[in-house]
């Protein structure tokens, strides 16, 4: 480490003590970006990622709401505003029993720069509550999010801030908040993506993060002269990014082998075929059962409390939650032949993890890259609710594809090294990082 990199990071550790996820996050940047902004001293001058660092706003509040044995419960929310240099306010809402301002400040910075990645006009944010949904009843989440929107819509707005999903908030969760904040506020304004397609939600959101995923691995082959197809994968999770992530690979090719969640993973050595998947869907989005359940109905193996970075594969897609693929996982992936790993999740895999992976010249995509096809198609509908109108399926997914090849194009234009290795974590990070400097240079010390 750098002395100046290691001076930020201390800065940093001191401002922010006992948040490892978002100190973690920071890092990861600050070593690519200071070799950067050394060489460009007018971002040192102006304290850039000093003030990137730290959130222009942050908003905590309680939660309060009845279950249904009629007891009071109390939760947290928060709102993390964090950069709003490009555009208004934009990012996910997680409801997890692990959400903690850490995590939140981690998700929120890696949007500052996802989003502008992705082109368009959007800042970074991100919130959520330590609210677990699984085994509530459909009146205790509407319940819940009702209560929760009523204290953040006084913070959002769609100029200002525009929340969406993550993990533990989908369909049912969105539409919930949204019922909520249009009661409120007496209008029906753009304010949350990830909406319904009957209510101004756009086509291609809800398959966007898992589909622009591949459309970015395919990029990342195609630079070789290789492609997805024929390709065998191990994808972690099973919930939106992993089921569009899974639809795609399979129509593009390739063979599926795995999936997973809190409590293990299903190994299915033929391949996971769409009819398999529809399984899937209908098992965590309807009934929002365990992974297990496929093993016993297709006759193949599950193992409990296991990751699937073991089973052999050419592509590793990480899709579930932060730090699950650690370096003991990476050597074993990379000793069993597998040679390209992209994250669906953020911030998955460990730093020691993306050091096997650099070390040993894995084609490496972060998260902040080669997931940003859902805030990307966010971004979308919000164009689409401005015009008052919705573009086609095939549209948004040109759209999408589009801009998942300029992600692409920008992380080579900085991450190309001199050996020809593309380090996709250092383009991803500059090219991101630029956009947002130029900004805030444009708008003084705000
Ligand atoms: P979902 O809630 O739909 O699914 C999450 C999946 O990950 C589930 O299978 C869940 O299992 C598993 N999981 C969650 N937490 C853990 C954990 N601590 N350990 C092991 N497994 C876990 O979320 P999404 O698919 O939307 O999100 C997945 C990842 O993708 C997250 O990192 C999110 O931030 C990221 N992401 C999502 C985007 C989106 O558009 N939805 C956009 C960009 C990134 P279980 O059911 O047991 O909880």
């Amino acid at each position: 480490m750098s002395v100046l990199v290691a001076d930020f990071v201390d800065s940093v550790s001191r401002r922010h003590a006992n948040e490892p996820e978002f100190l973690q996050a920071v890092m990861e940047v600050a070593e690519s970006l200071i070799p950067y902004i050394e060489k460009h001293p007018v971002y040192r001058k102006n304290k850039i990622l000093e003030r990137m660092t730290e959130p222009e706003r942050v908003v905590i509040f309680r939660v309060p709401w009845i279950n249904d044995n009629g007891e009071i419960e109390i939760n947290r929310g928060y709102r993390v505003q964090m950069n709003s240099a490009i555009g208004p306010y934009k990012g996910g809402l997680r409801f997890h029993p692990t959400v903690n301002l850490s995590i939140l400040k981690f998700l929120a910075f890696e949007q500052v720069l996802k989003n502008s990645l992705t082109g368009l006009p959007m800042g970074g944010a991100k919130g959520g509550s330590d609210f677990d949904p699984k085994g509530k009843s459909d009146r205790e989440v509407m319940q819940f999010c009702q209560s929760f929107m009523t204290e953040l819509s006084k913070y959002i707005g769609p100029d200002t801030d525009v929340p969406a999903g993550d993990i533990g908030v989908g369909a049912r969760e969105i539409g919930f908040l949204f019922g909520q904040y249009k009661r409120l506020k007496g209008e029906f304004t753009g304010v949350l993506t990830g909406k319904g397609i009957e209510y101004g939600g756009s086509l291609i959101r809800p398959e966007a993060t898992g589909y622009g995923l591949v459309y970015f691995v395919e990029e990342m082959l195609q630079k070789r002269g290789d492609s997805v197809r024929g390709k065998s994968i191990v994808i972690s999770g099973s919930g939106n990014v992993s089921q569009f992530t899974a639809e795609k690979c399979i129509e593009m090719g390739a063979t599926v082998l795995t999936l997973s969640d809190s409590d293990g993973f299903i190994y299915d050595p033929a391949g996971i075929d769409e009819n398999k998947l529809n399984f899937v869907r209908e098992l965590k989005n309807v009934r929002r059962g365990r992974i297990k359940e496929y093993a016993l109905r297709y006759g193949c193996e599950y193992f409990p409390q296991e990751k699937p970075w073991g089973i052999a594969c050419d592509i590793a897609l990480p899709n579930a939650t932060e730090n699950e693929l650690h370096v003991e996982d990476a050597c074993i992936l990379v000793n069993n032949g597998c040679y390209v790993v992209a994250e669906g999740a953020n911030m998955p895999c460990t730093p020691q993890a993306i050091e096997v992976f650099r070390n040993k010249g894995i084609l490496y995509a972060p998260g902040k890259a080669a997931n940003a096809g859902g805030v990307a198609v966010s971004g979308l509908e919000m164009t689409q609710n401005s015009m008052r109108y919705s573009w086609t399926r095939d549209k948004v997914d040109q759209k999408l594809k589009t801009i998942m090849q300029n992600i692409h194009r920008s992380c080579v234009k900085y991450g190309e090294e001199e050996d020809g290795y593309i380090n996709y974590q250092k383009g991803a990070n500059i090219a991101g990082f630029v956009k947002v400097a130029e900004a805030m240079l444009s708008q003084g010390f705000v």
